[in-house]
């Protein structure tokens, strides 16, 4: 089948990371017989850079055409100015709300090889397969009024902690429907002994449970909840949080997998509407982390999260499950036979480059 597929790398890391995506692309499309057409795009600091908008409408064009779309990550120190009328970051958030993208799927798995490299006990995280349902397109990241403003009494300024019902809903459909599929096991996260917006996803969450009977609901504060993901991860299955609560406690998931850069998200508009007949508007794939501006050029950036992400892409997007697991097996043995880039070398091991590592993941594909 042919598939075509927006490639939009960003700033910092992202072009280094996304050009490991495309060389396995290439492996799969060679290897399986299918045909993917790339469309470059440009986004975030690069877009403001050349075109004074983080999503010009030449990128919108690209993604009308595409079927999925692969992002690096974007923003960095040139662009950081906290009086900037355009920030990088606008472009992904753009792209989340317009693609109606509010369900992000981040997956926290860890290979046998690199338990060595979590600072996390290892008796810890033998059995640690998560996936964190982080909701995207709502709450204190696009909440009204934000903005900051200057008083006699000094310089103040506003976000806001908004949900409705129908948000709360759908987001909780998605994590109760996933629990369902594996362990039965769902952590509700939520700050319900101070927020009303807690209160309300409690509420609603305890509601919805009456209808899938077979999973254990937990609610656990987000204070306490990322206290046990350090200390029990093998306790979580599926996690669902509000937007910030999400994306704060992957980053710290991550450090039970090595480095944040081994962790993939999926950004979808629903959990079922993706097969092999073509969708209407692509869902989004990335990896974690953002531009890593204290590594980036330097050719060291550990390409996996993003490899991981075309799996994840492959999968929900295309319905090719043969082919997402060829690429996480040829990441395992990768591993398994003593590749590492920097963020994941431990004592023994010598550290390769993001090229050298795309390199040896596409050549073990089978
Ligand atoms: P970051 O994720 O870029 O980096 C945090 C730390 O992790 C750094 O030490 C970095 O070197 C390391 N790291 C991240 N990815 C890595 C990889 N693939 N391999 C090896 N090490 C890796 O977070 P930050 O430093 O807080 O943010 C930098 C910039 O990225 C900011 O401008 C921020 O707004 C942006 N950002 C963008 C996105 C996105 O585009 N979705 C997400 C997060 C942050």
């Amino acid at each position: 089948m042919d598939y075509k597929i927006a490639i939009l790398p960003g700033d910092g890391i992202g072009p280094e990371v996304i050009s490991e995506a495309v060389k396995i692309l290439k492996v799969i499309e060679k290897k399986y017989d299918h045909s993917f057409e790339l469309l470059d795009g440009i986004i975030g600091g690069a877009a403001i850079d050349k075109y004074a908008n983080p999503i010009p409408k030449e990128t919108l064009s690209v993604i009308d055409k595409s079927d999925a779309i692969l992002f690096g990550a974007v923003g960095g120190p040139k662009w950081d100015d906290p009086n900037a009328e355009l920030r990088p970051e606008d472009g992904i958030l753009f792209l989340r709300k317009s693609l109606n993208l509010f369900a992000n799927l981040r997956p926290i798995k860890i290979f046998k090889s690199l338990i060595d490299s979590s600072p996390i006990k290892s008796d810890l995280l033998n059995e640690v397969d998560i996936i964190v349902v982080r909701e995207l397109t709502g709450g204190l990241y696009f909440g009204s009024p934000k903005k900051r403003w200057v008083t006699a009494k000094g310089r103040k300024a506003v976000d806001t902690l908004i949900y409705s019902e129908s948000e709360i809903k759908r987001i909780l459909k998605v994590a109760f429907q996933l629990a369902s599929s594996r362990n039965q096991k769902l952590a509700s996260i939520d700050k319900a002994n101070v927020l009303e917006t807690g209160r309300l996803w409690r509420q609603i969450a305890t509601e919805m449970s009456k209808d899938y009977p077979n999973v254990n609901l937990e609610h656990i504060l987000v204070d306490n909840a990322s206290m046990q993901i350090i200390q029990n991860p093998y306790k979580f299955d599926v996690i669902v949080s509000e937007n910030t609560f999400g994306d704060i406690l992957t980053d710290e998931a991550s450090v039970l997998s090595g480095s944040m850069g081994m962790i993939p998200s999926a950004s979808l508009s629903s959990l079922n509407n993706n097969s092999n007949s073509k969708k209407i508007k692509p869902s989004l794939y990335e990896p974690i982390h953002g531009t890593a501006p204290d590594i980036a050029g330097k050719g060291i950036a550990n390409p996996i999260g993003m490899i991981l992400s075309v799996a994840l892409m492959l999968n929900y997007s295309f319905g090719l499950k043969v082919e997402a697991d060829a690429i996480y097996k040829s990441i395992n043995s990768s591993l398994s036979l003593g590749y590492r880039t920097k963020d994941i070398v431990s004592s023994g091991y010598e550290a390769i480059s993001t090229s050298k590592m795309g390199d040896i993941i596409s050549d073990a594909i089978e």
